[in-house]
């Protein structure tokens, strides 16, 4: 490693170190905000720990943290040590809090293409009646890596969206005291911003048709009554902040005509897609080998051929079954379009195309195509890849490896006695488990990193571009904070371990690479359980 490379490593390093220090700031904070009657001794554990903070910081220079601890400090000296908060002082701190929070997260932000990601950029608002329901929820929250605020008032909450808009929004419906309150709120909110932020309505009084439809009408995209579980509420708030990082479709276009397709690539683009043009139909096994579209759009009339008979062509081929196929022509004549879509095409457009026309249809055809893919290659119960796909995937990634002549781990993961969790708590119960490990890994592990789902309690994940070292402290890490997390069953709660074993690849085969993680995994299990092992070379 160069010497320039080894110092960023190091900054890095560090720069972590005093994150993590500003994450126990702001927990401090948290609490102080949520428990008033307390100040006395969590006064003196702010002060301690903002000072640790500064001194961390200014050892590793980074000037925006010892700036805003520094403030921190100076509104802690002047508040008496035996007053509860006045607002003034309140006020004050909140302000440098929410500074040292901006600067944190953007730190994540900036490391997280690298590193595990911590943090997710946006927060989630939370305007619950019941003070104790929401700090659950923002404990839980904040391991499945969410940053969640809590608010008093609707006042509040408004003021926090201006500044920073929210991922999404829990609100109950009778939020603020009077029925329906909280809906008001909302309508307020959503008519200050462009794009409605998507909301998760909950009440526990009022179910009615009027209130879900006036729910519903301003942003409501769930409306749980009358009771809900934080397990349930989590997976929620997991696939809306999902949706949010949808990749682009992939779109293959063949015209012949130069002029036509410039035209879809710049529709295409705008739209947010991924387009990828030939003019030549000879070069099109190339592109679908190279680009492997999810969506292909063909020129009907083409010198040499013609979109039918690519269409035909393309169909032969087992893995491009699902793939649509969209026809392009200035045909108008019903009967030859249908005798064109018999043909293994899905739509037809007409030209001249409507630019509107042309990417609402893409999006239809295309999240359809991804539902089936998914329905192919994951498992239904966490989303994740299946045993087939994870396999496939980990040959395709060892062939990477090998190109780049670039290290890679895989890691086997098995949940620890695991049959008596369904015992005890019953096989729901055992099933949502299992979906929290695997939003707990999804939000941990980077997004270049595969995860399946290989058998009943067990994962893999595979890591690429990876030494042996690092996938195991990453794993340790997300080995101890899963222990740590509160699985809720009713009004109870359980923690859940899990056992590792890692494989660092050797050049050998995939069936060698699974044979020794498995057997790492093994070794883990016979000492003890909750741990990790990396396999021998
Ligand atoms: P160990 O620590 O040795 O791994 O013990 P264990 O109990 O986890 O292992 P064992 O292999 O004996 O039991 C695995 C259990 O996982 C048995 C099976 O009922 C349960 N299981 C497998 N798939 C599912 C599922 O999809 N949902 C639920 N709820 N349970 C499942
Ligand atoms: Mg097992
Ligand atoms: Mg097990």
């Amino acid at each position: 490693m160069s010497d320039a490379s080894q110092k960023e490593k190091l900054r890095q390093h560090f720069a972590r170190r005093v994150t993590t220090q500003a994450r126990v700031v702001l927990d401090t904070w948290q609490k102080i905000h949520t428990n008033k009657g307390s100040f006395t001794a969590h006064r003196e554990e702010l002060r301690s720990a903002t000072d640790k903070l500064v001194r961390y910081a200014q050892r590793f220079e980074m000037a925006g943290h010892v700036k805003t601890g520094k403030t921190i400090l100076g509104i802690i000296r002047v508040w008496p040590a035996d007053t509860p908060l006045d607002d003034t002082t309140e006020r004050k701190l909140q302000d440098a809090i929410d500074a040292l929070a901006r600067s944190t997260l953007r730190r994540t932000d900036q490391s997280c293409t690298e590193a595990p990601h911590q943090f997710r950029r946006t927060p989630v608002y939370i305007a619950l009646a019941s003070a104790d329901m929401a700090n659950r929820l923002i404990r839980q929250l904040e391991f499945f890596g969410f940053r969640a605020s809590a608010f008093d008032s609707a006042g509040e909450l408004t003021e926090a969206c201006a500044l920073h808009k929210p991922e999404t929004i829990l609100m109950d419906v009778n939020f603020g005291g009077s029925p329906n309150a909280g809906i008001a709120t909302i309508e307020n909110l959503q008519a200050r911003h462009d794009t409605p932020i998507p909301i998760i309505f909950m009440s526990d009084e009022d179910g009615t048709i009027q209130t879900r439809l006036r729910a519903s009408r301003c942003g409501g995209e769930e409306f749980f009554y009358p009771a809900v579980d934080p397990g349930q509420l989590i997976e929620k708030i997991e696939t809306y902040t999902h949706s949010n990082s949808v990749e682009p479709y992939r779109v293959l276009v063949l015209d012949d005509s130069r002029a036509q397709a410039k035209f879809m690539e710049t529709v295409l683009k705008r739209a947010g897609m991924t387009a990828h043009i030939i003019t030549d139909p000879m070069e099109i096994i190339d592109a679908l080998d190279m680009f492997s579209p999810e969506i292909i759009i063909l020129d009907m009339y083409m010198p040499g051929c013609t979109g039918m008979e690519i269409a035909r062509v393309i169909r032969q081929q087992d893995r491009l079954h699902s793939v649509p196929i969209i026809y392009l022509s200035a045909e108008d004549d019903v009967t030859k379009q249908l005798h064109a879509m018999s043909l293994g095409g899905d739509d037809f457009l007409t030209k001249p195309i409507d630019p509107k026309h042309l990417i609402a249809t893409l999006h239809n055809r295309g999240r359809r195509a991804r539902s089936l893919l998914a329905l192919m290659i994951r498992d239904s119960l966490t989303g994740l890849y299946n045993h087939t796909h994870t396999l496939h995937l980990l040959d395709q990634e060892i062939g990477r490896a090998r190109q780049k002549n670039q290290p890679l781990c895989f890691a086997m993961i098995d949940i620890d006695y695991f049959k008596r969790v369904n015992d005890t708590f019953g096989h729901p119960i055992g099933d949502r488990v299992l979906r929290s490990l695997s939003m707990f890994l999804k939000q941990r592990l980077r997004k270049t990193d595969h995860i399946g789902r290989y058998g009943g309690e067990e994962f893999a994940i595979i890591l690429p571009n990876t030494r042996p070292g690092d996938a195991r402290d990453v794993l340790n890490e997300i080995r101890e904070r899963f222990s740590e997390l509160q699985q809720p069953a009713g009004d109870r709660e359980f923690n859940v371990t899990f056992s590792c074993g890692i494989a660092a690849w050797n050049n050998g085969s995939s069936q060698n690479l699974c044979e020794r993680a498995d057997r790492a995994l093994y070794t883990s299990k016979e000492h003890n359980r909750n741990c990790v092992t990396l396999a021998d070379n």
